[in-house]
């Protein structure tokens, strides 16, 4: 026998028993979409490894060591998205969306994206991401407003309660520059206990070392100075009016000075939703504002603000709270034939009922029809009939209510009829 080959390392399959908690996902999440008038972008899973260079940063994880990077055959680095904002950047720039009115909101849902990581519970090496990009507008309200369409996908799951809202404004080019002067001399002082990375990206990014997991790290962290006590009047009004929004809306929340996100490219607001309930891994949205990052790839100055929000931690955390996802519809409907020479007219049979939109499946196996009725059973179909001469001739069937239901007679012209009217008066 040959051998079996498996599944690369952090990748998992979405099972068919599995498949109704995406499909409610995705629907939720596109309602949700339109409700606030975001509309659906989809880019390519694989982009020039520059732009993630340039868009990430070059001071990050993922850029330093998490990208699936490959060279095809003209000799182009190619990199699998690590992530969607970069994405989204480039093709807002390469199909003019920026000269559209504004804001321009955008979504994506769900986003396969890629990272080389320690695969653990909660964090794989292919994952999905369901996130949403602001364009052209840098108010506070604008923050409040993609805030809340986190929160508000977090509600209509009922989860709301169960995950906090960590917010941080990690200031301007302007005010972060004495920032840093003032968190570089503190790292000074502690240099040599830094893991390597932090050492090596400490004048690049000092502020890394909020997002490092090594422990030593941590605990350096938790002595630095704080870039909320160096915001400049602008940052600070802007985060004050953010936070009075979210007070007045009811949205509760934590200042977390600790929180910068991995990503080099935000400005003022960061911000995450994180999980009581689902592990180590429990951060299950992080987004934040990145006025930088358009001119960063190439356009012109245009604020942009969005998130990331990881599906699989998401449905994990549904799962947690014992979320009940609406299940799939099933089979309805169960053609069963005495002898294989039906099998052309039990076909057109099974193509007239499904054409009137009832689910059907016929005999493919060649079973006994004892046999089929085991299966049509098995499948859980609500109605199921047999079709012999006998039927074909007298242009009769009787129907099998497998609920329990009193079995009834239909045409055999006009089955797809009867069986819609018993369906819609179930
Ligand atoms: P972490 O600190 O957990 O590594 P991150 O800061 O790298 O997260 P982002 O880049 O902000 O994560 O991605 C947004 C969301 O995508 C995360 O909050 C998480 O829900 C999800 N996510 C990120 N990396 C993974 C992964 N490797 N596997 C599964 N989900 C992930
Ligand atoms: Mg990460």
């Amino acid at each position: 026998m040959a051998s079996m080959i498996q599944l690369p390392k952090g990748t998992r399959d979405i099972l068919p028993d599995e498949m109704h908690k995406w499909y409610h996902v995705e629907e939720v999440v596109r309602r949700l979409c339109e409700d606030f008038g975001y509309k659906e972008i989809r880019t390519p899973v694989f982009e020039s490894t520059d732009l993630f260079v340039r868009g990430v940063g070059d001071t990050t994880d993922i850029v330093q060591k998490e990208m699936f990077t490959m060279v095809d055959a003209g000799g182009r680095s190619l990199t699998l998205r690590p992530e969607g904002t970069s994405p989204v950047v480039r093709a807002v720039l390469e199909n003019s969306l920026y000269a559209l009115p504004m804001p321009l909101k955008l979504y994506y849902n769900p986003l396969t994206c890629y990272r080389a990581e320690k695969p653990q519970a909660g964090r794989q090496r292919e994952f999905h991401q369901f996130g949403v990009e602001l364009f052209g507008a840098a108010t506070p309200a604008a923050d409040a407003e993609v805030i809340l369409v986190a929160f508000e996908l977090f509600s209509r799951f009922g989860l709301a309660d169960r995950l906090l809202l960590k917010l941080n404004s990690i200031g301007c080019p302007v005010c972060r520059a004495q920032y840093r002067e003032a968190l570089l001399s503190y790292l000074e002082g502690h240099r040599a206990a830094l893991c390597d990375t932090c050492r090596q990206r400490m004048d690049k990014n000092p502020m890394r070392v909020f997002d490092c997991k090594s422990e030593i790290c941590q605990g350096i962290a938790t002595g630095a100075p704080l870039i909320t006590d160096y915001l400049c009047g602008d940052c600070r009004a802007h985060f004050e009016a953010l936070q009075q929004t979210l007070l007045a809306l009811k949205i509760p929340f934590e200042v977390d000075p600790t929180i910068v996100r991995g990503l080099d490219y935000y400005r003022r607001t960061v911000f995450e939703f994180v999980s009581g309930d689902i592990g180590a891994q429990a951060t299950v949205c992080g987004g934040g504002r990145y006025d930088g990052l358009v001119e960063e790839l190439g356009g012109d100055p245009l604020p942009g603000i969005g998130f990331g929000l990881g599906i699989e931690r998401l449905i994990m955390s549904l799962d947690s709270a014992g979320y009940a996802f609406p299940p799939l519809p099933g089979v309805t409907v169960y053609v069963g034939m005495t002898d294989a020479s039906l099998d052309v007219l039990t076909t057109k049979l099974v193509t007239d009922l499904r054409r009137a939109g009832i689910s059907t499946e016929k005999d493919i196996v060649g079973r006994s029809v004892k046999a089929q009725m085991k299966y049509a059973g098995k499948l859980g179909v609500r109605y199921a009939l047999i079709i012999g001469q006998n039927e074909v001739e007298t242009g009769l069937v009787t129907v099998k209510d497998m609920q329990g239901g009193e079995p009834f007679e239909a045409r055999l012209d006009s089955l797809a009829q009867a069986l819609l009217e018993r369906i819609q008066a179930q």
